[in-house]
């Protein structure tokens, strides 16, 4: 299984309101720091409202939420039910065109 470019640059569309896809996904990563965890393992979510981010606890969340990720704490995480992020050299492709 390979990735494209395609799949690099739309990350950015998966970074926020994330929080529905990441429970369909069965892997998950940061493209900040590169840790790799379970989607169970994201306990921590943002809900943006006009432009300003607030803490969401899961009790209450929504799947327009947004992940942050468990060692990081930053809003970069991504999961593999519609992104290649268990693909070899994918999340650092990510982490190279989208943070550096
Ligand atoms: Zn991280």
């Amino acid at each position: 299984m390979t990735y494209s470019q395609a799949d690099v640059l739309s990350a950015f569309d998966h970074f926020e309101r994330n929080w529905g896809e990441l429970q369909r996904s069965r892997h998950a990563a940061c493209t900040m720091c590169l840790t790799e965890f379970s989607p169970q393992e994201v306990t921590k979510l943002y809900r943006f409202e006009e432009g300003i981010a607030y803490e969401q606890p899961l009790s209450g969340a929504l799947g327009t939420d947004t992940a942050r990720c468990p060692k990081c704490d930053l809003p970069y995480v991504v999961g593999d039910a519609e992104l290649p992020v268990t693909t070899p050299g994918y999340l650092n492709a990510v982490h190279k065109h989208w943070h550096t």
